[in-house]
Formats: C-alpha cells, sequence, structure tokens
C-alpha cells in the first residue's frame, strides 16, 4: 500500500513573510481535513526557516528545490545539505527540469547530488520526464530510462527507500497541459518496471512515483486513480491554499 505523495513546488515564489503566512492557513486547512495523505512544501531557500517555524509540530513536510553536490567550501552561491538539516529540513528536490534546462544540470551531476543527500540521511525527489521533441520522436522510454539509470547510479537497494520519483512530463510544466491519466500512468508503469530491473521487485512496489505537469483541483482525481499514479508535484496550483487544498484532498 503507498501512500498518496502531494507535494508543492514553489519554485521561485513567496517571501519569508508570504511563506509563513501561506504555511500557518495551510497547516491549519491540512488539520481539519484530515486526509491521509502525506504533505509537503518546498519554498525557496531563504523562506525555508520562516516555513520551518510556522509548520513546527505539523506532518506537512518542508523540502528544499536544490541542493549542492558538495558538503561544504568554496561554492558561492550554493547550499550544503548539512545547513538545510540543521533548519529541519531532511527532503530535497532533485534534477528538476527547471534545472536541467536552465542550469544545465546532467544526470551525472543530479546524481552526485542524489548521493550526497542519501549519504546525508536525507529523502529525495528526483524529477524525471522528457521534452515534447523527445516525445514527439519516440524517445519516451530511452529518455526516462537514462534519467533513472543514471540519476539513481551506485543508489543501494537499502536506500530506494528514500528515494521518490516525480514524472514530469516537461511539456506539461506550467502550460496547461497535462498528460492524460493513460499517458501518465503508462508513464509511471514504465518507471516502475525500470526500477525493478535495477533492484527487485518489492523495492518497485514500494516506489511512490508522483505526476507533475499542470496538476489541479479538476484533473487530480482521475490522474490519482491510475494505478500507478501515486502523488502529484504541483507548481503553480500549490501558491495558495484555496488551490491546493482540493489536490490534497482529492480523495474525499
Ligand atoms: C512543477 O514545478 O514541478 C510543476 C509541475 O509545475 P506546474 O504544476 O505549474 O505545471
Amino acid at each position: 500500500m503507498r501512500t498518496p505523495y502531494i507535494a508543492g513546488n514553489w519554485k521561485m515564489n513567496m517571501t519569508p513573510s508570504e511563506g509563513a503566512k501561506y504555511a500557518a492557513e495551510l497547516r491549519k486547512a491540512v488539520e481539519d481535513a484530515k486526509a491521509d495523505v502525506k504533505v509537503m512544501v518546498a519554498p525557496p531557500f531563504v523562506t525555508i526557516p520562516a516555513v520551518v517555524e510556522a509548520l513546527k509540530g505539523s506532518s506537512i513536510i518542508v523540502a528544499a528545490q536544490n541542493m549542492a553536490n558538495h558538503t561544504s567550501g568554496a561554492y558561492t552561491g550554493e547550499v550544503a545539505p548539512a545547513m538545510l538539516k540543521d533548519l529541519g529540513v531532511n527532503t530535497v528536490i532533485l534534477g528538476h527540469s527547471e534545472r536541467r534546462s536552465y542550469y544545465a544540470e546532467s544526470d551525472e551531476f543530479i546524481n552526485s547530488k542524489v548521493l550526497l543527500a542519501i549519504q546525508e540521511g536525507m529523502d529525495v525527489v528526483l524529477c524525471v520526464g522528457e521534452t515534447l521533441e523527445e516525445r514527439e520522436a519516440g524517445k519516451l522510454e530511452e529518455v526516462l530510462s537514462r534519467q533513472i539509470k543514471v540519476g539513481l547510479k551506485d543508489v543501494s537497494a537499502d536506500q530506494m527507500s528514500h528515494i521518490t520519483i516525480a514524472y514530469e512530463p516537461v511539456w506539461a510544466i506550467g502550460t496547461g497541459k497535462t498528460a492524460t491519466p493513460e499517458d501518465a500512468d503508462s508513464a509511471h508503469a514504465f518507471i516502475r518496471d525500470t526500477v525493478k530491473d535495477l533492484y527487485n521487485n518489492d523495492i518497485a512496489e514500494n516506489l511512490i512515483i508522483q505526476y507533475g505537469g499542470s496538476v489541479k483541483a479538476n484533473n487530480v482525481k482521475a490522474l490519482m486513480a491510475k494505478e500507478n499514479i501515486d502523488g502529484a508535484l504541483v507548481g503553480g496550483a500549490s501558491l495558495s491554499v484555496d488551490l491546493f487544498l482540493p489536490i490534497i484532498t482529492f480523495d474525499k
């Protein structure tokens, strides 16, 4: 049985004071809703302390959107895992398509961050997904397979309980276009099979695979009804409690 995992990626939105206000509202709404769902929010780095403070004692997880691939040192502008952990942050999103495309993060580079996060005892949401060009060229499986195999290189079977995979077709992120539940489910099934080949059936069956790409209140239920879709990574619709709560409570 896989517990649904709904995550909000705030990207470069929300100042510390806005984040604190939002977090207090979300906390109350989630407590009142009593949904049997794991909920996470990923604020920008500087907003994290205010959100952690507002969510102290709540079950809502606070994650980072990115992290350095080094533990400390002369890496201007970077944030080390120990800095996140010191704030109480133990989860990090890695390999988001915006990091891959705007900041040229390669699968190998992302893998180095995955390994460091795990070595530091953190949980990882590893994002994978194809561009429209890749999909239209029939390369969906080739791309997913490479992103998973390289992204998880040297992650042991025991460490896989710290990994969540988010399937985010790049053409569906922030565009209002969503993969059909059938297309998303088939990509998720392919991801699960790939993980089964790399590890074993139990690990693949227990793996949480989130879907991301214009998830909204009006499409979440159909997506979550699919066998291989275990959660959502939500961008735009996570930026207000009014839009995010109905996604969290999709099952109510
Ligand atoms: C995302 O940022 O991971 C995302 C899926 O964004 P959106 O929901 O806005 O498409």
